[in-house]
């Protein structure tokens, strides 16, 4: 995996040809050629496709909005951003998100972006959380606010804890807000599975006083969402 980005400034993240001119990460006939997901008619989010309603707990959760479905290459750009340690990635995956925004004009006007905070054990041996840097690209292209010290992990589950895809139970209280005045928070993350954590998540938020929570996730890991992607 560190192999593939190795030479990251001089080849595309994607197909690995070398980028010409002033193109940085991604060339141009990758950049024509990548997935997103569609939503059908006029329905506002991701949490009202049925089929992906019944298998995504996300019931404290008033909007739901995915770019990409969980797979190569976006796997990789996830998995290397956490453990990789290229940043620049998630400058691209918060630009392919903001892009995927415009293209669909959502805009939530008052919105505050809270990334998903992760336990600070885990910051210190990561160094960074790679969903602050999705955010951070979204705060300087779009102008939302970043509320940094609304939320934050306070129990810390283990990686092979949450690669078994944490249960409700298990997450239940391992968030804690400071105190809110009906706000409109947009949390990002880089990948939506189950749905259990960003629920935990608004659950805590909408407790402490937020009004509307809103997600934002780089990629959604749902068994049927293919059926909702398409080529760009
Ligand atoms: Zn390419």
């Amino acid at each position: 995996m560190n192999r593939f980005f190795k030479d990251k400034l001089a080849n595309c993240v994607i197909c690995r040809q070398p980028l010409s001119g002033d193109t940085q990460l991604v060339c141009i006939h990758c950049k024509h050629d990548q997935l997103r997901i569609y939503y059908p008619g006029s329905l506002p989010s991701l949490i009202h496709i049925p089929t992906i309603e019944a298998n995504t707990h996300c019931n404290y959760v008033d909007q739901v909005f995915a770019v990409v479905p969980y797979v190569p290459p976006y796997t990789d750009f996830i998995q290397t951003l956490k453990f990789g340690r290229q940043l620049l990635l998630g400058r691209l995956m918060g630009n392919m998100l903001v892009d995927w925004l415009d293209a669909n004009q959502v805009t939530e006007p008052s919105g505050i972006l809270v990334p998903m905070p992760i336990h600070f054990l885990r910051f210190m041996r990561r160094g960074y959380n790679q969903s602050q840097l999705i955010a951070k690209e979204v705060a300087a292209q779009r102008g939302y606010p970043i509320g940094e010290n609304i939320l934050s992990k306070c129990r810390y589950t283990s990686p092979q804890a949450q690669a078994k895809r944490q249960s409700r139970f298990r997450m239940r209280h391992s968030f804690a807000s400071r105190r809110l005045n009906g706000e409109t928070i947009i949390l990002i993350d880089d990948v939506i599975t189950t749905g259990h954590t960003a629920n935990e998540a608004a659950r805590t938020l909408k407790k402490a006083g937020a009004g509307r929570v809103c997600l934002w996730v780089f990629a959604c890991a749902n068994d049927r969402i293919h059926d909702y992607c398409f080529r760009i």
